[in-house]
This record gives C-alpha cells, sequence and structure tokens, in this order.
C-alpha cells in the first residue's frame, strides 16, 4: 500500500506538498478550502499549478481531495440537497484544478427516510455533481460509521450507490474507523484481511481506490466516528500489518487521518505503518 496522510492547506496548498515531499509520502489528502463552511475561497490559478507541479516532482499518487462535511447528497430538503451537489462540483472542480485524482465524500444522511429512496437520492446528487463538473476529477464514496441515516455504513450500501453510478468515473474509499464503528469486527489480521476478502466480494476490490488508515478507541458497532493514532486504538497492530501488506491493496493509497496533537504525531503514525509494510516485505 502506498503511504500518505491528510494535510493541511492552512497557509496554501503548496504547504501540504511541501510538507509531504519532506516526510516522503506517497499519497496525499487535503481539504481544497475549508471543511466546515459552505464559503470557500476562491482557489488561485497559480497556486493550483503550482501545487500540481510540485505534487507531481513528489511522486505523489493518488492526491485526494476530501469534500466538506456540509454535503449531504441524501437530503431531503430540495434547497440543502442542491446546494450540496452544486457544492460538490466545485470541489471537483477544484480537485481538477490542483491535478487531483479525485474528490472523496461522504454518501450522506437519509433522515428517516426509506433505504432506497436515500440510495437514488444520493446517486442522483453524485450524477449532477458530476455532470456540472465536467470531465475531470472523479468521484470516490467514503463508507461512514452508519447511524444517523447516514448511507455507506454497510459496505452493500456503497455498492448499491456504485451500481447506480456505474459508467461514471466513481469509486469506494474504506476508513478503517468508520468500518470498526459500523460493526465490521476488524481487530486482528485475520480479521481485517476478511474484511478484504468480503469487499472483494460484495463490492469487488476494482472499485475500491483508497483507504483511509484510522484507529479508534470506540468498540465495534458503536457508530462512534472518532480517530485515533496507529497502534493506540482497539483495532491494533494486526489490523494495520494486514492491509499494508495485502498484495491485492499494493498500488492502492492509504491515508491517514489521525490527530495532530503533537509535533511528531504525523511521523510517528506514518514510521509505524512503514514499519509494518517493511516487516511484511521480509517475511514475504
Ligand atoms: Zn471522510
Ligand atoms: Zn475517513
Amino acid at each position: 500500500m502506498r503511504l500518505g496522510i491528510h494535510l493541511s492547506v492552512a497557509g496554501g496548498p503548496m504547504r501540504a506538498a511541501r510538507e509531504a515531499r519532506f516526510l516522503g509520502l506517497e499519497c496525499l489528502q487535503i481539504f481544497a478550502g475549508t471543511p466546515r463552511t459552505w464559503k470557500q475561497k476562491p482557489l488561485l490559478k497559480a497556486d493550483a499549478l503550482a501545487f500540481r507541479r510540485a505534487a507531481g516532482e513528489a511522486g505523489l499518487s493518488p492526491v485526494v481531495v476530501h469534500a466538506p462535511y456540509l454535503i449531504n447528497l441524501g437530503a431531503g430538503d430540495h434547497a440543502l440537497w442542491r446546494r450540496s451537489y452544486l457544492a460538490l462540483a466545485s470541489q471537483l472542480k477544484r480537485a481538477t484544478a490542483l491535478g487531483a485524482d479525485a474528490v472523496v465524500v461522504h454518501p450522506g444522511s437519509r433522515g428517516k427516510r426509506e433505504l432506497e429512496w436515500g440510495l437514488e437520492r444520493v446517486a442522483e446528487g453524485a450524477r449532477r455533481a458530476l455532470d456540472a463538473a465536467g470531465q475531470g476529477a472523479a468521484l470516490w464514496l467514503e463508507n461512514t460509521a452508519g447511524g444517523g441515516g447516514h448511507l455507506g455504513g454497510e459496505l452493500g450500501q456503497l455498492a448499491m450507490l456504485l451500481d447506480r453510478l456505474e459508467g461514471l468515473p466513481c469509486g469506494a474509499v474504506i476508513d478503517t474507523a468508520h468500518a470498526f464503528a459500523a460493526g465490521y469486527a476488524i481487530d486482528g489480521f485475520d480479521q481485517a484481511r476478511a474484511l478484504v476478502d468480503r469487499l472483494d466480494a460484495e463490492l469487488s476490490l476494482k472499485r475500491v481506490k483508497m483507504w483511509h488508515l484510522n484507529d479508534t478507541d470506540f468498540p465495534a458497532g458503536s457508530l462512534r466516528d472518532r480517530h485515533a493514532h496507529l497502534g493506540k486504538g482497539l483495532l491494533g497492530e494486526g489490523c494495520f500489518a494486514a492491509l499494508v501488506t495485502d498484495q491485492r491493496l499494493a498500488h492502492m493509497g492509504g491515508v491517514m487521518e489521525t490527530p495532530k496533537d503533537t509535533r511528531w504525531a504525523d511521523r510517528r503514525n506514518l514510521a509505524f505503518l512503514r514499519r509494518l509494510r517493511r516487516r511484511g516485505a521480509a517475511k514475504a
């Protein structure tokens, strides 16, 4: 697996590209603006070009943009739904300008409405966003912790969404902390490998584009979405060792979205994964 981190773009996207290079990352995730507001500062053309060049020189692949959290493609309220797919379209355009491969988005919440309604609503929102954005970055749907009507807690729901988006540039991102929160007990080497088997059966690994490697302090099925440092939570070394050494996932990016509570946090988490990957390579 290609290892990367979600890095801050405070101070411009170039800062993230520079830091990625400094850390020796192989892939990268950023926000293309502010994650918790609708209003987004304009992305300057020169900044986008500089980022694009630097990311290319650093060999970062994939480079992805995580969509802001306010976007809800499953919203029942028409105005919010429309605002959501238009905001997603603008993220796709930004990602394209930055030379990024894709935008990662959570499918959204259907509230108390039926599953079928929710799946179609999200798929239609995604279609409209891709249509409005035109050719460029792909759209990758991330699995969620579930709960609150959030789609994509069950991996089968991601498959159903991708079926509806067949023919469009779409794929799935699997977040380990979300999967665990949604009830997939991947707290061990064999359990994590079993998840990969299951993904292949339910979704097809061809449609899985990237991983989010996060640990968590909350038990399986808790529906709680809070990320912990790798190896310090309940998922443990086995889970991450299984994923970073699985040959079926070797070409995929694995991005950490772990806390940045100390200056060394990113470096420590990265070193943790590199050690597991090296150990796996030595055994093979
Ligand atoms: Zn996410
Ligand atoms: Zn995630």
